[in-house]
């Protein structure tokens, strides 16, 4: 999340004692074992402020000998959108304010009692060693704790150690609670903060189900990490075999040639599997050829049976020629049942594709290149039926690996549309094969 909205460089450290299973960018670092601020200090044997190790924090200038810059993240928040300005602002401490609790409670005498707080500290920014002071009071202080038994928060609405003025807030439109506030898509910061009241409606990120706010959660990320290194290919579209007289809509005038495979595989994958749902690879004119080839570039070849055809439902075959006009008319004839474009109610979902979790893609007999059939298929669905839109574009002369590297086409313009679609709302059958990835 924030390399994706972040322009400065950064160091991305994570205080822990569970250091498994963190993405390798992040640099872990052991919690300070400090008296009373390291867990094994309290946790389990007094509740006196339940985050108190958040201290540590305020001396980072030393554990991590650096200074300048820092920007601190509770676990649970959602960058939304650029924090680009955070740099500038760090020059002074800044705290988040909890606007979405009532105004005036600090005069209400329960809130007084508890040591109640507006402070929320979900996100905090600083100048190398500007808050030591914080981290010297309560070292020197341990008792400390009793009097703020609720949380650190508590203690910077209170006590302020480095003066009243040290704390500065960020613009409130900057940041929300999505538990106790409606959803802003346009803040920068999305809190999840809980109250843990019995009774109380509210979710952690784990709970989450707002695609919007998960593909934050889930970062940038590219189509395929690494180049692909299985393909999938369909060697010829010149044949309708598979029983069903509808695919013949589908039935065009392609085939790969040997000189078109060497071409495209310039790096020869490590596992080939050929197509084998509208024509039988076995009709290609270099069907052996390219076998052999490909068997001796290395390449592991699968050749799987040709899917039992279910019927597709067609109600109404329309009877229109290809060279036809398409008018209102004929429009209304034409009713497909099964496409594979999502027609049911938006919804928002994040998808975890099976081509890119498998390094896969998929080359067509034309030599265009998607990441699976079923795109290929949309597309050309779109091309041939009158009501079917895609939402993202699509360049068919620039996707052409018998004419651009493949390499080329995978990690440019096309791919990334393909991406930000499966971040959003795709196709069923994305949805049906390939699931969530929460
Ligand atoms: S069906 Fe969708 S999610 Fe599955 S591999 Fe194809 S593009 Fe990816």
């Amino acid at each position: 999340m924030i390399d994706a909205n972040y322009v400065n460089q950064f160091r991305m450290v994570c205080f822990t004692d569970e250091p498994e299973g963190i993405r390798e960018e992040v640099e872990v670092h052991p919690i300070p074992d400090i008296k009373p601020l390291h867990p094994k200090y309290w946790f389990g044997e007094e509740n006196y402020c339940w985050d108190r190790s958040k201290f540590l924090l305020f001396n980072a200038e030393e554990w991590l000998a650096t200074t300048g810059p820092f920007c601190y993240f509770d676990l649970d928040v959602i960058i939304q959108d650029s924090i680009d300005e955070f740099y500038d602002l760090a020059f002074k401490p800044h705290i988040l304010y909890s606007h979405w609790q009532p105004e005036g409670q600090l005069k209400l005498r329960r809130f007084r009692d508890i040591r109640g707080t507006y402070f929320n500290s979900s996100c905090m920014m600083w100048w190398s060693d500007q808050p030591k002071k914080i981290y010297e009071d309560v070292i020197e202080n341990p008792d400390i704790f009793k009097t703020f038994y609720k949380g650190s928060d508590n203690y910077h609405q209170w006590r302020r150690p480095a003066g009243t003025e040290f704390w500065n807030f960020l613009p409130h439109e900057w940041y929300y609670s999505y538990n106790y506030q409606d959803t802003d898509y346009d803040a920068k910061l999305a809190l999840f903060n809980q109250n843990i009241i019995e009774g109380e409606d509210t979710i952690s990120i784990d709970q989450l189900e707002d695609s919007i706010l998960l593909n934050h959660w889930y970062g940038k990320y590219d189509m395929y990490k690494d180049f692909p290194t299985r393909v999938v290919l369909e060697l010829s579209n010149k044949h309708n075999d598979t029983g069903n007289s509808f695919n013949d809509i589908f039935v065009e005038d392609d085939e790969l040639t040997l000189q078109d495979v060497k071409r495209i595989f310039q790096d020869p994958p490590e596992y080939v599997t050929f197509l084998h749902t509208l024509s039988k690879p076995s009709r290609c004119k270099d069907y052996m050829k390219i076998i052999e080839w490909f068997e001796q570039q290395g390449s592991q070849v699968m050749i799987p049976a040709m899917a039992e055809e279910v019927p597709v439902e067609v109600s109404n075959m329309p009877d229109i020629k290809k060279s036809d006009q398409v008018t209102r008319e004929n429009i209304k004839k034409f009713k497909q049942k099964e496409e594979y474009r999502n027609v049911a109610k938006e919804e928002k979902w994040v998808i975890d594709c099976e081509a890119r979790n498998e390094n896969m893609v998929y080359i067509n007999a034309k030599g265009q290149v998607f990441p699976c059939s079923y795109i290929a298929r949309d597309i050309l669905e779109n091309r041939l039926y009158p009501l079917h839109p895609i939402d993202y574009p699509y360049n068919p002369k620039y996707n052409n690996a018998k004419s651009f590297p493949l390499k080329e086409i995978v990690y440019n313009a096309d791919f990334e549309c393909y991406n930000d679609s499966l971040k959003k709302d795709h196709l069923k059958i994305c949805k049906e094969t390939c699931g969530r990835c929460v």
